[in-house]
């Protein structure tokens, strides 16, 4: 785990600059970024490369892969309802979709993915058994989070002036704190790379007991909490149902939001939740592909970054974005924004947006004074890019191409903790051949309309979302 990059291309930090240098790691760490260094262990040729530390996939679901390109147009509550008819996952694509994930959060420059785990029923911890061997053997930094919920799919929709019944969840909230206790005792190894999260599903499927637990949980092991929160118009119109407030409001009241607490999507949110989120600081995970797909809105990310929010990008699951492009998220996730804000000296910066991707994802996860940037004393979580690609030619502002551009497997070597997982352009830990082969065999082409589920609930969620008469 000791080598030396020589004649690097990294940026300055306080300006618009470059500059060629070493960087020498040693047991993980990087010890000394200078040029004309002494190599320790290999000597690795920085020439014409780019050295930017791992970015965060800060949310995503890896069991969604099954199903990308397959689900129609249709808004988060009907696309969930969808996704819940799909055939159940078993153990082995389990492991397929998190080894295709990192995979290619990797090829993409992430690091660390933050998995917002499916659980199958009955083998809650056999499911994240699979993942953690999955990411082990990749070797990316993960964060499972296990996904939980003790509501029904149906109470997640907001009534309006209606009356409904939802059945009970099939789970005991108890039950689920357990299920998540033992997976934390179990899994939960920071130091190996591997972390558990508290991770209710939202406001629209959890209970307030549930909220409690997982802070207690938190608490007494030492995690960060991740939940999605006020994606889309009908959660905000559900949270005033379900409290009387705001989602944000209400979670602030139960003591949820912290600076150990990523929030997905953030959709949805009063100037007042936005203050709220930066006086708890709080981290919002921007999923724009998802939020485009799903129509659930455009998240007011130049607001948060004025009020001081941190934030970081994910792609979300596979199947509301379709794919688990990195780069692409934080392009399109950079650039959205502009249409929002006619003045420009808010807009993100491809500087910006590469930082709010590495520290901002670090900071998230409180792993800010470990990873997130190429410093003296961090761990060695990094990514070398291949300058000479052609879709990083001619030669410009190098991080300005890699945002702005359309970079296509110019990901050249990667290391995590120090130990190198990606080699001129290939993940050199998992044979992603037979990846291939297995992920073609485990899958066939198919197109589907829509699902009972979505049949049975899609003339209430119209009614309720004033779409009028079904027709
Ligand atoms: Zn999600």
């Amino acid at each position: 785990m000791n080598f030396t990059i020589q004649n690097v291309l990294i940026p300055i930090p306080t300006s618009d600059d470059y500059t060629t240098t070493d960087v020498q790691v040693i047991d993980g760490i990087i010890t000394a970024i200078a040029p004309g260094l002494e190599v320790v262990g290999e000597a690795i040729n920085g020439q014409n490369k780019l050295l930017l530390p791992g970015f965060v996939n800060a949310h995503t679901h890896s069991s969604e892969m099954w199903q990308r390109g397959i689900i129609p147009p249709l808004p988060l509550e009907l696309w969930l309802a969808q996704l819940y008819d799909f055939a159940p996952l078993d153990a082995e694509k389990v492991y397929l979709s998190a080894l295709g994930t990192a995979v290619e959060t990797l090829l993409t420059g992430g690091t660390t993915v933050v998995d917002h785990l499916v659980l199958i029923p009955d083998q809650e911890l056999e499911t994240i058994a699979t993942a953690v061997r999955a990411y082990r053997e990749v070797g990316i930094r993960a964060f499972i989070a296990p996904l939980i919920q003790d509501q029904s799919l149906n109470a997640g929709i907001p009534s309006g002036d209606t009356q409904q019944n939802h059945e009970a969840f099939f789970r005991s909230t108890q039950e689920t704190l357990e299920v998540l206790e033992a997976a934390i005792k179990q899994f939960h190894d920071p130091e190996d790379g591997i972390s558990i999260l508290a991770a209710p599903t939202g406001i629209q499927l959890c209970s307030d007991a549930l909220f409690t637990g997982c802070i207690e949980l938190g608490e007494k092991y030492n995690l960060c909490l991740h939940s999605h929160l006020l994606e889309t118009k009908a959660q905000a119109m559900l949270a005033q149902e379900k409290y009387g407030c705001t989602g944000v409001e209400h979670l602030r009241n139960l003591g949820y939001l912290s600076d150990r607490t990523s929030l997905a999507h953030c959709v949805h949110l009063t100037d007042n939740d936005i203050a709220i989120l930066a006086e708890t600081q709080s981290t919002v995970v921007h999923n724009p592909l998802s939020n485009l797909r799903l129509g659930s809105g455009i998240a007011p990310i130049l607001k948060f970054r004025q009020a001081g929010v941190n934030v970081s990008f994910g792609c979300d699951g596979a199947s509301s974005n379709d794919s688990q492009d990195l780069l692409e998220a934080i392009k399109i996730g950079s650039i959205l924004h502009n249409t929002t804000d006619l003045e420009y000296e808010h807009w993100i910066t491809p500087r910006q947006a590469v930082e709010m991707a590495a520290l901002g994802g670090a900071r998230g996860l409180n792993m800010e004074q470990e990873i997130g940037s190429v410093t003296v004393g961090k761990k060695a979580d990094l990514v070398l890019y291949d300058l000479s690609n052609l879709s990083l030619l001619p030669r410009t502002d190098p991080i300005g191409l890699l945002v702005l551009g359309r970079p296509v497997n110019v990901v050249d070597s990667a290391w995590v903790n120090g130990k190198q997982v990606v080699r001129d352009g290939t993940v050199t830990t998992v044979d992603i051949q037979e990846l291939r082969t297995e992920l073609f065999q485990h899958s066939q082409w198919d197109s589907k309309g829509k699902s009972a589920t979505v049949e049975e609930i899609e003339a209430h969620y119209r009614y309720v979302m004033g779409l009028g008469i079904f027709k």
